[in-house]
């Protein structure tokens, strides 16, 4: 049973922290991954993430700039962190129904905008590993997922029933030897949670800008799921190749965050079949049209990228 963790899998309601809880057991050690698919079917499927992305097996397309509202605005706060036994996450209590940091263009439907439900991270023991998505063969020592919510729909719970409930933006992480100032916000606080459920309030706001690649022009997108059960096949991925720096002392801050029985790291699943699905690339010298076997991508129908 060797760390099979207690999970709490946090999908947002209008509950006291946003949030509701759903309760179920996975590991993320490799005999652990090959489990959930028993408890969870969806984790099974055909369109699961993480994937393996190559730039020079990316299909260029002209995608119109990914739009960040209010990304450059404090967050309201209070702000939570919490140690979920499976990552540390930053959660809003918007109790006061303040209007949130949204994102719409990119590869989105028109008119369809996805406001932030919170963000969280994976990372791994050693420097070698920790990200989810590996990049030209490169796993990152760490990963920050910022994930969105269609705001057609009313919550995260029912935001996973529909193929285009959710949108995650991927950030990796690349050491260097001096701290990233901009994520002390986040890392002052996480010895306050060091153990399986622990929540604290952040003493200082954040802005969701400060913990973005400095260059998000470009980027990579698929259509893909939840990486941790139970799998939902509704995430559109957006995937920044730009890293945002952290050093060896911040990034060893979170690997002494405790899961309940052992330490909180490697937390990533598996690499997943990329299947029949096509990973799109978005360049900065996109031109207007542009051809892929043939075929002429008309940016304002993107029912060639849904299906
Ligand atoms: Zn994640």
């Amino acid at each position: 049973m060797a760390n099979i963790i207690n999970i709490i899998i946090l999908l947002s309601v209008a509950s006291k922290f946003n949030l509701s809880i759903v309760i179920g057991h996975f590991g993320y050690k490799k005999r652990d991954q090959h489990t959930w698919v028993k408890t969870y079917k969806l984790c099974g499927g055909k369109l699961q993430s993480p994937v393996s992305i190559s730039s020079s097996k990316s299909i260029d397309i002209p995608l119109p700039a990914l739009e960040i509202i209010g990304y450059h605005d404090y967050l309201p706060r209070p702000l939570y962190l919490k140690n979920t036994g499976h990552s540390v996450a930053m959660y809003i209590n918007n109790h006061s129904r303040k209007k949130l940091p949204y994102i719409f263009g990119a590869v989105l439907n028109e008119n369809a905008e996805y406001e932030i439900d919170h963000l969280h991270f994976h990372w791994g023991a050693k420097n070698n590993r920790g990200s989810e998505h590996i990049l030209n063969g490169v796993r990152y020592p760490m990963e920050m997922h910022i994930v969105h919510r269609n705001k057609a729909y009313l919550n995260f719970s029912n935001a996973v029933n529909y193929e285009d409930g959710l949108v995650v933006l991927g950030i990796f992480f690349q050491l260097q030897e001096q701290n990233n100032k901009l994520l002390y916000p986040i890392i002052n606080e996480l010895t306050s949670v060091q153990w399986l459920n622990e929540e604290v309030k952040l003493s200082t706001s954040v802005t969701l800008s400060s913990l973005l690649p400095n260059n998000i022009d470009v980027f990579y997108t698929y259509k893909g799921s939840l990486t941790t059960p139970p799998c939902n096949e509704v995430v559109t991925w957006i995937i920044f190749p730009t890293p945002v720096p952290i050093s060896f002392g911040q990034l060893n801050q979170f690997r002494s965050l405790s899961n309940g029985e052992d330490t909180l790291a490697d937390n990533f699943r598996r690499l997943q079949d990329i299947g029949l699905r096509k990973v799109y690339v978005r360049r900065l010298n996109s031109f207007l049209f542009t051809k892929y076997n043939g075929t002429v991508f008309n940016i304002t129908n993107l029912d060639w990228f849904f299906h």
